[in-house]
């Protein structure tokens, strides 16, 4: 009978803990607790006084190059976690706060599934504490006061045809990528051409995830850079002066949120940058509290071992000092099978040889992972479709190479599934790490794109388009050449092309674009097409939903 339960009616029934018990049980003392609502609460690091000594263990969960579907990271991280804390340990999971426009188009929520979920799932996937509502303000109140310095004289000569930043929104709406404002007379702004991007997208988002603390979020709102003067010099946030109203806006979204897990594992879920465009993990600040409060801490990066997880390394744990002590990479049959070839409607039938041909990508995975020094643990997502055969293969596989691997049932189980997995990861905390970056920050920017392509994605070489060698000259002259890369590459395949399954060799990774993230600090270098403003597919999972006559959500997933 679980096996027909949607997300939500699995849910639905679980009778949940005022929050005010799940942060006793986690040490937050009663003054530091701000409840909004019954259960959820924002908690506020500066009044944890008493825990600042702890620093729990990260586990990073990853995974391997997804299907469209998604091999259930999040749903892992729930599970995993509730497992570990049914063992005794101190455990905290941190995860990303779902972006609303995703969730009513095809991806769904990003609250997990069946028995490992964090709760209260409708609430955290729609409009939960306001954190994306936050950010969205700030990030559009600059956008105001930029074109209000337009309007008014222009004193710092700012180029409307090179104002980089752009308003955004959390929705997934394609008819906003390419507007023109200031239309109507003199009074009514100056013309131009601009567009909307989503909130998760946004450089205000990754600064938001990155900061360490109010000052440090003040000093890289400041540093964002909103355009060029027409002698071509960066603009940034701190000549407009408006680093004070934007910090002044997020200064309670910037508390982490409390929430829990079907099972009562307390959890954060703050922050939610996109993996693509940005390093794609909750916020530092979040982390590291989880980190004072519990001894180990689960959380999740965006997308593969090639993107999330190598951001993890050399972007967040660089700035906010968290490098996991292990590394789950969530593995499928599925994907497995269409790495191995197997056709996106095949995927169901039981195919050992596909399975077995998928491995060289799973295979790199692992291989990436120990490249930063860290020992990485399968964990084999479990689909109930799946056979003891084709499991056996990957088990086989891994003993063979000896790379711990577990089989975990977190979808059907929760933390009871996932014992194996959950004894796994501890002893590969215990065992000795040797945490490393990939690159050095004196690198140049072409020496770190080019470690990173030949050193995680396995390709020869990089190209550079016309308009990303003039971006980096750009970068050169403005002292940007420090900064961490974050690539934005397809999750499909290691290189940048997303038909190319399995562990390919030998490409020339192009490189379209280089954008500087200089509040976030990082320049994003982008492969392909990426866009910064989702759309809907034809028919949208808004059509789906609704309210019952009790007021409660109807068909999120
Ligand atoms: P990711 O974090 O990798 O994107 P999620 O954990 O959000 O993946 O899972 C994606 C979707 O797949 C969710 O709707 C989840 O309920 C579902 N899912 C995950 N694992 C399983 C499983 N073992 N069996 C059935 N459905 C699953
Ligand atoms: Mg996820």
């Amino acid at each position: 009978p679980e096996a027909d339960m949607s997300d939500l009616a699995i849910a639905s029934r679980t009778v949940l803990k005022p929050i005010a018990d799940i942060a006793a049980d986690a040490g937050i003392p009663h003054e530091a607790v701000e409840p909004y609502g019954r259960y959820k609460a924002k908690v506020d690091p500066s009044l944890l006084t008493g825990n600042r000594t702890r620093r729990g263990q990260v586990v990073l969960v990853s995974g391997m190059s997804p299907t469209p579907a998604g091999e259930g990271k999040t749903t892992m991280v729930v599970g995993l976690a509730d497992a570990l804390a049914s063992t005794g340990a101190k455990t905290m999971i941190a995860l990303r706060e779902p972006s609303v426009g995703p969730s009513f188009g095809m991806k769904g929520g990003a609250t997990g599934g069946g028995q490992s979920q964090v709760l209260p799932m409708d609430e955290i996937n729609l409009h939960f504490t306001g954190d994306f509502h936050a950010i969205t303000s700030a990030n559009n109140l600059l956008m105001a006061l930029v074109d209000n310095h337009l309007h008014h004289g222009n004193q710092l000569g700012l180029d409307p045809q090179r104002i980089t930043f752009k308003r955004v929104l959390d929705m997934n709406d394609r008819a906003l990528r390419t507007v023109v404002i200031g239309l109507g007379g003199p009074t009514d702004g100056v013309p131009r051409e601009t567009g909307f991007e989503i909130t998760a997208a946004s450089e205000v988002m990754a600064v938001f995830c990155l900061a360490t603390g109010l000052e440090d979020l003040r000093a890289r709102l400041g540093r964002m850079t909103v355009g060029y003067s027409y002698e071509m010099k960066p603009v940034t946030v701190d000549d407009l002066g408006a680093a004070g109203a934007l910090t002044l806006l997020l200064k309670d979204a910037i508390k982490p949120n409390l929430v829990q897990s079907i099972a009562g594992t307390p959890a954060f879920i703050h922050g939610g940058p996109f993996a693509n465009i940005a390093h794609g993990c909750n916020s530092a600040i979040a982390t590291n509290t989880a980190r004072s409060l519990a001894d180990i801490v689960v959380t999740e990066a965006g997308f593969g071992t090639d993107l999330g997880a190598e951001k993890f390394m050399d972007i967040k744990a660089r700035y906010a000092d968290c490098a996991p002590s292990a590394v789950v990479i969530t593995a499928t049959i599925r994907a497995l099978k269409m790495h191995g070839g197997v056709a996106k409607e095949e995927l169901g039938a039981e195919n050992i040889d596909a399975v077995r041909a998928g491995l060289p990508n799973l295979a790199r995975h692992a291989s990436i992972i120990k490249k930063f020094g860290i020992p990485p643990v399968i964990g084999i997502n479990q689909f109930s479709k799946d056979t003891q055969a084709e499991l056996k293969v990957v088990t086989d596989w891994a003993d063979e190479n000896a790379i711990a691997c577990a089989v975990a049932d977190v979808w059907g189980q929760g933390g009871a599934g996932a014992g194996a997995l959950a004894e796994a990861v501890v002893r590969a905390i215990e065992s000795p790490a040797d945490f490393k970056h990939l690159y050095d920050l004196d690198q140049s920017v072409e020496e770190k794109i080019l470690t990173l392509t030949q050193e995680i994605y396995g390709g020869e070489g990089v190209e550079y388009s016309v308009k990303a060698q003039r971006m980096l000259e750009q970068i050169h002259a403005n002292g940007w050449d420090r900064l961490p890369v974050c690539i934005a590459k397809t999750q499909y395949s290691f290189s940048d092309d997303p038909q190319l399954l399995g562990a390919p060799q030998g490409f020339r990774l192009q490189i379209r674009e280089l954008i500087p993230k200089t509040g976030a600090g990082f320049i994003v270098a982008i492969t392909g097409a990426l866009t910064t403003m989702p759309g809907l597919p034809k028919v949208p999972a808004a059509l789906r939903m609704g309210v019952d006559g009790q007021g409660k959500a109807v068909g999120l997933s």
